[in-house]
């Protein structure tokens, strides 16, 4: 390891985000993975053993040899923890970590709603990061928890606030289409997604997801807190037999009503916040608009940018609200590992490490 990088811990090395981490901080310029963390039918194994790899790309050769290691401040000295642990285990673990003085960035669910827990899209919040330094005073720790919104949550609000800022937005109807692999590995059973839609994700608690977070990332940063945006959201969400790209159609009372063609110079003008940063997972571009009338899909746009742009189409009047639009974007690179790695690429930046 070059004495300027940083070292990074992977917990839950072996599941399907994890293994986006392992993937995406191949040859990071700033980050250098020293452990990979998994449950005990893991540990004491390589990783190339105890992984059932499921991406296109190959293992990565720095990881195939490495002994997995359990998830244990005892056994893990990093000064970033990307965790992709499930909820239940991520609250009692990851605490842990961020009292041991690291920097925790993590996918589960369990923090997003703490009141001095940033929850970060760089392009939109950047500065919402600076909750960091009120956490740490809360609770007495060195390190900190930073988290990224759910999948679903991450492209509708990168698009909705590049509306936002230009126009308002008071309402927004959303309406997904999610694909498999945010169901977890072997995910959902093939007799009962082939030929079919489930119109219903995690018990419904995907639903409160989407109508809440949006709110908190569109939110003001005041003092110590975040004020939530005062706008109303109502979501539907559909598991679909798509592997990898999540899709959301969103119609969205404005201010007041806007042309499509203004909206969608809007969109495409949006000059992400983090952006000047030039941090090395940086969407490039942050949105990229789509004129194609059957626009985007998602096993033809999901990896634009590498899987980190978020890509709208379809942008049009909507008779009941006022406009009306497509987007998608990568669930475990965008909206899962990708996002805790450009988040941690932003504490790095701000010297918040
Ligand atoms: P997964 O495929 O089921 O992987 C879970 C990982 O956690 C495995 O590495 C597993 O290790 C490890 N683990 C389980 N119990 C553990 C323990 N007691 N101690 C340490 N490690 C343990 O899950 P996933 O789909 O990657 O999802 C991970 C998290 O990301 C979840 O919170 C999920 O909601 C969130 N998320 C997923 C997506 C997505 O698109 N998949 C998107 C956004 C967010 P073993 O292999 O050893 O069992």
């Amino acid at each position: 390891m070059s004495s300027s990088q940083i070292p990074v811990a992977v917990l839950g090395a072996t599941g399907s985000v994890g293994q986006r981490f392992v993937s995406l901080l191949d040859n990071h310029p700033w980050f250098k993975v020293v452990a990979l963390a998994a449950s005990d039918r893991s540990v004491g194994q390589k990783y190339s053993q105890a992984a059932r790899w499921v991406l296109d790309d190959p293992m990565p050769a720095y990881a195939r040899d490495m002994v997995v290691v359990p998830a244990s401040t005892d056994c893990i000295d990093a000064k970033i923890v990307s965790s992709a642990l499930h909820t239940e285990i991520a609250n009692e673990v990851e605490p842990q970590f961020a009292r041991a003085g690291a920097a925790v960035g993590l996918k589960s669910a369990a923090y997003r709603r703490g009141e001095d827990v940033p929850l970060l899209l760089p392009e939109i919040n950047a500065d919402h990061i600076q909750l960091i330094k009120h956490q740490r005073q809360n609770k007495g720790w060195s390190g900190c928890i930073v988290t990224n919104p759910n999948c679903t949550s991450t492209g509708l609000t990168i698009a909705l606030k590049a509306l936002d800022t230009a126009f308002g937005v008071k309402k927004v109807i959303a309406v997904s289409l999610q694909a498999l692999s945010g169901a977890r590995y072997p995910g959902i059973s093939s007799l009962d997604i082939m030929d079919n839609i489930i119109p219903n994700v995690a018990n419904g608690g995907e639903e409160e997801k989407v109508e809440w977070e949006p709110r908190k990332m569109l939110g003001k940063f005041n003092e110590n807190r975040i004020e939530l945006a005062d706008i109303t959201f109502s979501a539907h969400t559909n598991r679909v037999a798509v592997i990898d790209g999540h899709t959301v159609c969103a119609s969205v009372k404005m201010n007041e009503p806007v042309e499509p063609e203004v909206a969608i110079q809007a969109l495409r003008d949006f000059q992400a916040q983090a952006t000047a940063r030039d941090l090395p997972s940086a969407p490039r571009p942050v949105i990229e608009v789509r004129d194609e009338a059957d626009r985007p899909q998602p096993r033809l746009d999901r990896l634009a940018g590498k899987g980190m742009t978020t890509v709208v189409g379809r942008v049009r009047r909507d008779p009941i609200l006022d406009l009306k639009f497509v987007v998608l974007s990568h669930n475990t690179i965008r909206g899962a590992a990708g996002a805790s790695i450009y988040n941690a690429e932003l504490l790095v930046n701000e010297n918040l490490l």
